[in-house]
This record gives structure tokens, sequence and C-alpha cells, in this order.
């Protein structure tokens, strides 16, 4: 009898292990179901706190956890990492890429998507080739390896002009992750030039924030935008509004304004991509509606057909009239209210309603802009309680220790300790840098 019970668990299977599936699997743990958590990485990334790694604040580790330790004393939920390249929904089953047997197929009983969203450029390869995104660990650890390389080579040349654009740092894109990594890389090149780098005068590098609309944190209030362009202005950091990145190459970014006028060239060695961004659809099949903003189209209750939800970035979920936006608090209250839904052994009864708790961004040292409800924070009080926010979501004892601990020391010695520049290949500047290991 006992062996028939378990025979007749529920099988779900949890595609991508984000803020919206782990929140799912984490609501999941301990259910009267059998949960497949599947994740092309081994861990889940805390995406708030990249634009930190980025600028050698804190560690890769610090903001990652693997899955196989968060699930480590679950009875019910386990995971696998590989690539799920398709979904058959008549036969309920998964396509995962190959292993060492080749593609393999997963059956679910009930299946959550929840596969986030990748870098969009707009269908612009020349940006997609030449700019430096910040969505991946590994995008977050080639920017840190990148701008320390071009400091590097800015020390070593006596040409003005090559030296200028060794220390250009455009950033597209003037959203949070854009103001978020502006503010903390002109506090990176104030600590560091004229004192670890004497041949490099303080003051001489240029971080331009490059921004289409007419004001940044278009999400925020004006208000809020407007405090976050003064502060960084009064940083260093040039920011250009209603401009547009036209094109970019190796040495260099053609802006022009959003509406008639003239293109600007600026000489630069580092263009970073913040600016557009599009749902992961593991999908492939023209069968499953898209809402405008090409998102998977779910129904009031998540769901894209019977037995299967999306949630998080990778789903449109309409609310008043438009889609939430992409960020962690939709996808993981999508989360928790699917797995409440298989808990109760059916169909959601009640149609999600999102419950928003606020946004809020970094701008810098004592500088951010938080908005709850109708309060609006910033300055001093607005970074106080990003900082509580953001440590208490992050996952893990010891990274918050960890993040803590780097952020008293950043703010107490102003100093930056994580400055390796570590070999890529990917990165032609770092591999200029760093000849090939022997053997
Ligand atoms: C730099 C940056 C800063 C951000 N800052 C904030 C912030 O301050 N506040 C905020 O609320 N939001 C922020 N966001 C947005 C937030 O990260 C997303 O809204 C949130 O992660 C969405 O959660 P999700 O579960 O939908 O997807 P994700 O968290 O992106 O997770 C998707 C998961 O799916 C996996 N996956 C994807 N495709 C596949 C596949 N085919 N097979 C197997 N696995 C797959 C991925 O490996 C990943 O682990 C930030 C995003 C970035 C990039």
């Amino acid at each position: 009898m006992a062996a028939m019970a378990a025979m007749a668990r529920k099988r779900v299977v949890i595609v991508g292990g984000g803020f919206g599936g782990l929140a799912c699997a984490k609501a999941l743990d301990g259910a009267d179901v059998d949960v497949l958590l599947l994740d092309a990485r081994n861990y889940h990334l805390f995406t708030p706190l990249l634009y930190q790694v980025a600028t050698a604040l804190l560690d890769p580790s610090d903001i990652a956890y693997p899955f196989r330790t968060v699930f480590r004393r679950s009875r019910n939920v386990r995971f696998r990492q590989v690539r799920v390249t398709g979904v058959d929904f008549d036969a309920r089953r998964l396509t995962v890429a190959g292993g060492e047997h080749g593609d393999e197929h997963i059956p679910y009983d009930t299946l959550v998507l929840a596969t986030g969203s990748a870098n969009a450029y707009f269908g612009n390869p020349e940006l997609a080739e030449r700019t430096i995104g910040m969505k991946h660990l590994d995008e977050a650890m080639r920017l840190r390896n990148h701008v320390l390389s071009c400091l590097e080579r800015a020390a070593q040349t006596a040409d003005p002009a090559e030296r200028a654009d060794w220390l250009t740092f455009v950033i597209v894109g003037g959203g949070p992750t854009g103001v978020e990594y502006a503010g903390a890389l002109a506090e990176l090149l104030d600590m560091v030039l004229g004192r670890d780098f004497p041949e490099l005068a303080r003051g001489s590098a240029r971080v331009v924030l490059v921004e289409g609309a007419g004001r940044l944190l278009g999400a925020f209030h004006p208000k809020l935008g407007a405090y976050a362009a003064d502060t960084l202005r009064s940083r260093g950091v040039e920011v250009r509004l209603s401009t547009l990145v036209r094109t970019a190459t190796d040495r260099a970014a053609v802006l022009s304004p959003a509406g008639d006028g003239e293109s600007v060239t600026v000489g630069a060695r580092t263009i970073v991509w913040s600016a557009g961004v599009g749902p992961h659809d593991p999908l492939h099949s023209e069968a499953v509606p898209r809402s405008r903003s090409k998102r998977l189209q779910v129904d009031d209750r998540l769901r894209l057909r019977p037995g299967v939800y999306a949630i998080g970035d990778v789903a449109s979920v309409t609310a008043g009239d438009g889609e939430l936006p992409m960020l962690s608090p939709p996808a993981m209250q999508e989360g928790r209210y699917v797995a409440r839904a298989i808990r109760a052994g059916g169909e959601p009864a009640e149609p999600f309603r999102y419950l928003d708790k606020g946004t809020m961004a970094t701008i810098g040292r004592r500088a951010a802009v938080a908005e709850v409800g109708p309060l609006r924070l910033r300055g001093f009080l607005g970074w106080i309680t990003w900082l509580v926010v953001h440590l208490y979501y992050l996952i893990g004892f010891r990274n918050r220790a960890l993040v803590l601990a780097s952020w008293g020391w950043d703010y107490l010695r102003r100093d930056r300790p994580i400055r390796l520049v570590v070999r890529s290949r990917f990165d032609p500047v770092v591999a200029s840098l760093i000849p090939d290991e022997p053997g």
C-alpha cells in the first residue's frame, strides 16, 4: 500500500531556480508531491547585488547559493543541472539538452516554467557583440576583469588619447541596474586612481551613463529619478538623457539624440549593456501565446494551459492596464501562489493578486531611492532601507555575514580588496594582459 501511495504521488517539475522557481520549490518542500527542480546552473543567483561583483566589492560566491545545499534536508525536492530545450505539452514531457547519451526526456504531471529573462539588444548584433552585459555571474566577472585590465592598460600607455579611451566607461540604460553600476563604478575609480594607480590622476576617468528617455529610473517617481541624476552628476558621472547608443565598436560608442540631431562618437574601451531584457523562453513554439513584450501570456491564474504554469520574468501577468514588471517580488509571489495551488491538489481557486511592497535602487555610498506605497525615501534613509532589505533577502547566513563584512570594510576603509584580474579567453582586453598559462 505504501508503495502504491508513493507511486501515486504527483510529479511537479520546475524549470529555473531563480526568484520565482526557488520560491515555488521552497513552498513545496514537505508537500505530498515529488518536486524536480531543473536549472542550467547549479546555484541560485541574487541578481540585485551582481553589480557589486562587477565592481570588485563582493566575491561571486557571496551572492550565489547552490541548489543542492538549499534542499539538502528535503525529502521531496530534488535538483538536476540540465538545460531544458523544449516541452511536449501533449506527451507531458520536457526535452533536456544532451548529456552523455544525447537528449533526454523528463515527464511531469505539473510543470512550472520559471526561466527568467536574457539580455535583449533590439535586433542590433553589433551591440550584442561589442557591449558587456550584466545579467549573469560570468558577465559580472568578465566586467570586473575587463575594467581592471583597462586601468592597467591605461597606466601603461604614454599616449593621452589612448589612455582616455581606456579610462572611458559608457553604460547604456538608466534603469536601476545602469544607475547602480554607474554609481559603484565611479566610487571604485575614485578609490583607486591616484592611490593604487599613482600613474593615473584622480578624476581622469570618465563614466558616461546614457539613457534614451528624458529621465533616469523610469519606474520610479520623477523626483526620485531627478535625485538619482543629481547625485550621480555630483559624483562625477556624466548623465546623458534622451540619448541613444546607435552602435558600438571595440573602441567607441556612437551616441545620438533621441529626436533629431547630430551623432557624437565617444571613444571608450568599455561599453556596458543594461538597456534591455527579454524573456528567456525555452518553448521555441509558435503555438503558445505571447504578449507584445514576447513574454508567455498566462491567464489570471498564471496558467499557460491546464497543469502548466509560467511565472516570473518569462510570464506576462496582467495587472491593471499593463503587465507586472520584471522584478523579483512578482516572481516570488507568483512562485508561492502556484505552490499553494499545487499543495491544495488542484487548479488555483482564486486569481493571482500581486501585493506591491515597493521598489528601490541604490546610487552609491549613503544614497539610494525607495518607493514603498505612498512613501518615497531617498538619501541616507533610502540607503539604510536598501541595505537591510537586500541583506534580508540574501540566501544563507554565511552569505549575509560575508556581504555585511564586505560592506563594512568598504564603508570604513574605502577599499575594495577583490581587485583580481583573472584571465578570460572571452575578453580580448584581459587576454592581452595575461599570457597563456604554460602547459
Ligand atoms: C543586474 C540585475 C539587477 C537586478 N536588480 C533587481 C533588484 O534590485 N530588485 C528586483 O526586484 N529585481 C532586480 N532584478 C530583476 C530580477 O533579477 C528578476 O526580475 C528576477 O530574477 C526574475 O526571477 P525569475 O525567477 O523569473 O528568473 P531568474 O531569477 O532570472 O531565474 C531564471 C533561472 O532559470 C534558469 N534557466 C533559464 N533558462 C533555462 C533552461 N532552458 N533550462 C534550465 N534552466 C534555465 C536560469 O539559469 C536561472 O537560474 C535585477 C536583474 C539583474 C539582471
